[in-house]
């Protein structure tokens, strides 16, 4: 399964732009993805490369559902589900990703410069492999690459599962091989995001995704399988001994401060003759979504641990997609929404903001939230505060030295003891003819309930 079959079945839906128009990796297109930041866009005619750039294709949650073929409603079950049954897959030998294989030379592909303040071009949608340290299996995680020279990037590790498996390797004084593949299909993108217990390789979860259609290959001059249909795959080793300073934005639409990160020396690239280069807008949509869905569904699991039927979880945009809640629950009793907020800040940890509404609410809809707050919430009694709580780094106005948030939890729920009908939201009956009627102006409306929310 790849991008390019993914891409196809975009264009059959009309969800594909093509955008002709000459445009510059520095800058430009960054530009027109900020503009239009939910849609896929392919840009065809790059200034500076051969290889047309495409992004935003993990940008709505509805497209990961198409993509992983489940509604919106059961993607958490699956994703859950993958990670407790993951699958190996097949090692081919024949790969489409093997058609060219060459020297490494960075400036031929076109890497987006984003934000005015990035310390330049950025690799943002690659996934890097390494194999852990027994040799059972390998890691895959996104990573952000700040392009040095020709054959080097700096690359940014968070202290999770390739920075120990690094740190390892740096310990003994040798450098660690990776390799990063660009251009993947929207499973294995989720599957590299989400967080399974360290020595469990993503790629099985990417292949339970995938029905058992995932396919990796050997790469030429490192030791790691990577996903046979990718588009690029770079070969390298991140040295030992030697960083680089590199800053950039981060998820919360703010500048990093400025790091030395390890550096990744490349020494291979493999790639399709006819490659794309797959971008992805730091802090945009899809930054949000992948790294928010995997927890989403952690909040999912952990909430139907305290009531029988969670609806949707919502790691808002606002919210950066990893500070703020909303979760739809049908409760049983009036103190159930309060379980189901300290079950949601148990399993995410960053969660600072949590809001509990019914179902009857939609969890995506920040004006019915807001309703909801407005109708069904009173902070004497449904305020929950939890100060001096394990917050999350990424968050600025959280106590800088020691990392401490006040947690906020409310519940917007309607109380079950009060009759029904003071909560209940006022309907108009829609007779056929009144759909009909509806139908019909819906092109001559531009602004209907749903834009205009
Ligand atoms: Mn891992």
């Amino acid at each position: 399964m790849s991008l390019r079959s993914f891409l196809q079945e975009l264009e059959k839906a009309n969800e594909l732009i093509k955008v002709k128009e000459e445009a510059s990796v520095k800058h430009e297109i960054a530009a027109v993805l900020k503009e239009y930041e939910t849609s896929v866009m392919l840009f065809e005619n790059v200034k500076e490369s051969k290889v047309p750039v495409v992004a935003g294709v993990c940008g709505t949650r509805g497209r990961i559902c198409r993509a992983l073929n489940v509604s919106e409603e059961e993607l958490y079950g699956r994703l859950i589900e993958a990670m407790r049954a993951p699958k190996r897959p097949k090692v081919v030998k024949e790969a489409p990703v093997r058609e060219v294989i060459e020297g490494p030379d960075l400036s031929k592909l076109p890497i987006l410069t984003h934000y005015e303040r990035d310390m330049g071009p950025y690799i943002t949608s690659g996934v890097v492999f390494a194999k852990f340290p027994d040799g059972r299996g390998q890691n895959a995680s996104i990573h952000r690459m700040l392009v040095l020279d020709r054959n080097r990037l700096a690359i940014r590790l968070v202290p999770r599962h390739l920075y120990y498996i690094f740190k390892l390797a740096k310990e003994r004084g040798e450098a660690l091989e990776v390799a990063i593949a660009i251009g993947l299909h929207p499973a294995v993108m989720l599957a590299a995001s989400s967080s399974p217990p360290f020595g469990r390789d993503e790629m099985e979860v990417a292949n339970a995704l995938l029905n058992d259609k995932l396919e990796l290959t050997p790469c030429e001059k490192v030791d790691i399988l990577v996903p046979s249909e990718a588009e690029v795959v770079l070969e390298g080793r991140i040295l030992p001994d030697v960083e680089a300073e590199e800053r950039m934005v981060d998820i919360t639409e703010l500048y990093d401060v400025v790091r030395k990160q390890p550096v990744i020396e490349l020494v291979n690239v493999m790639r399709r003759e006819d490659c794309i280069y797959q971008a992805l807008l730091p802090s945009g949509p899809e930054h949000k979504l992948l790294m928010g869905l995997p927890r989403e569904a952690m909040i999912w699991e952990s909430v139907l641990n305290v009531v029988p039927k969670v609806k949707a979880v919502n790691l808002t945009a606002g919210g950066c997609g990893w500070l703020h809640a909303v979760i739809s629950i049908e409760k049983q009793t009036d103190g159930d929404a309060k379980n189901a907020l300290l079950a949601a800040f148990g399993a995410h940890p960053s969660l600072k903001l949590a809001i509990v509404v019914d179902t009857d609410v939609n969890a995506y809809d920040l004006r019915e939230v807001e309703w909801a707050l407005a109708t069904r919430f009173q902070a004497g009694e449904d305020l929950v505060l939890i100060p001096r709580a394990r917050g999350s780094t990424l968050d600025p106005s959280a106590d800088q030295e020691t990392g401490l948030t006040t947690k906020v939890g409310m519940d917007a729920t309607k109380p079950l003891r009060e009759p029904k009908e003071r909560f209940e939201r006022a309907a108009i009956p829609i007779e056929p003819r009144a759909a009909e009627v509806i139908e019909g102006l819906r092109k001559l409306v531009t602004r209907s309930k749903a834009e205009s929310s």
